[in-house]
């Protein structure tokens, strides 16, 4: 039996709400989605919520309704998931990578100023596996310099910096319920804003560019088909219902790495900033010292049946990124050292004890021979 590195957490609640649609003959547009963005709404405190297909499509329809094009910089890191740069790449915007933070893994706060131009339209930061930014500081940096804020919220649904949610103190965030992440729908995302402008215009190109108010086939700009179906809206709305649940779960299994790691030399457990008021785990990486190659444990690990994965290989570095812009090994220091030495470890709602005993067990004896 493998212990998988992630895995959702499907009650029957999930599979009754599902078959319910699908006996109801609304499978699109209809009353689930309506419910799912009242309920993600309500719970992170904006104005609006809306729903898309993906984390992915949310930020595309995002940086469109900011108006960022041809030529516009946006500020952003390398270290996280391709979908945070590609989705101004959609709209031949120019990314500018800053490093991050040796220890959040999140960007450098500090180095963002230095970056900034007069092309500068938009800065991006991203919530690293769950650790939510300092925003605050993050926006004041923004109305200095006249710049939207979109915060790639997608990895932290729930998650808390000094008593303020995730996704709620820039101009809109987007969170994402792809299966790995703390709660699911398949596929699908969720837009959070408090700007009107900023909602509408992602009703609208989320639905082919149709008026709110207007008839099936008036376009008013060219839109996409980013919708979310009746099936995963319910699916997400089970899964809502139960997010408190789901986040003290995987806070204990969080809390049982965190014992059982204790005293494996080698490693670094991840730090959380104390003025994290909640944090809602989406994954659980170990950072290992020069001289141990992560990747031989990884392959050590998969023969001993457990799965982990290298998370996040820095985007600056890939094939297509390389192409594009011409950035090589040595650009972004810290992101490459931290891109290489870390794993995650599987992590999932569910996770037993003693599957994450085992996994500690596995991780000392492998790294004893190092
Ligand atoms: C999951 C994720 C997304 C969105 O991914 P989709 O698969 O499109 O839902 C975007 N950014 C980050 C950082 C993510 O982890």
């Amino acid at each position: 039996m493998r212990i998988p590195v992630s895995k959702p957490d499907i009650t029957q609640k999930e599979i009754d709400a599902v078959l319910e649609v699908l006996q109801s003959n609304t499978l699109s547009i209809g009353p689930k989605i309506l419910e799912f963005e009242k309920g993600i709404a309500d719970f992170i405190g904006t104005k609006h919520a809306i729903g898309v297909n993906s984390g992915t499509s949310g930020l595309h329809l995002l940086i469109r309704a900011m108006g960022v094009s041809d030529g516009d910089e946006v500020v952003t890191t390398p270290f996280s998931f391709v979908s945070s740069t590609n989705c101004f790449l959609f709209e031949r915007a120019k990314p500018v990578f800053v490093d991050i933070d040796e220890k959040t893994f999140n960007i450098n706060i500090d180095l963002i100023e230095d970056k900034i131009t007069d092309k500068t339209k938009l800065l991006l930061p991203v919530d690293v596996f769950g650790q939510p930014l300092d925003m605050k500081n993050i926006v004041n940096i923004a109305e200095k310099n006249n710049l939207k804020v979109l915060e790639d919220s997608c990895e932290a649904i729930g998650s808390e910096y000094d008593g303020a949610k995730a996704g709620t103190i820039g101009d809109a965030a987007v969170f994402a319920f792809y299966p790995n992440k703390q709660i699911t729908s398949a596929e699908g995302g969720m837009i959070v804003t408090n700007d009107d402008d900023i909602a509408d215009i992602c009703r609208s190109l989320r639905s082919q560019g149709r008026a709110v108010t207007g008839t099936w086939l008036h376009h008013e700009q060219m839109g996409y088909n980013y919708r979310l179906s009746e099936l995963h809206s319910a699916l997400g709305v089970a899964q809502l219902s139960r997010i408190n649940e789901i986040m003290k779960k995987r806070e204990k299994v969080a809390q049982l790495y965190y014992y059982y790691l204790k005293d494996v030399d080698g490693i670094t457990r991840p730090w959380i900033d104390p003025k994290v008021t909640n944090m809602s785990w989406f994954i659980y990486s170990i950072t290992f010292d020069k001289g141990i190659d992560r990747d031989k444990v990884m392959n050590l690990l998969n023969e001993k049946g457990i799965d982990s994965k290298p998370y996040f290989t820095p985007i600056h570095l890939q094939p297509y990124m390389r192409k594009m812009f011409g950035f090589k090994e040595g650009d972004f220091p810290v992101t490459e050292r931290v891109g290489n030495s870390t794993l995650a470890l599987p992590f999932a709602t569910t996770m037993e004890e003693w599957e994450v005993k085992e996994v500690c067990e596995a991780i000392k004896a492998i790294i004893g021979k190092f």
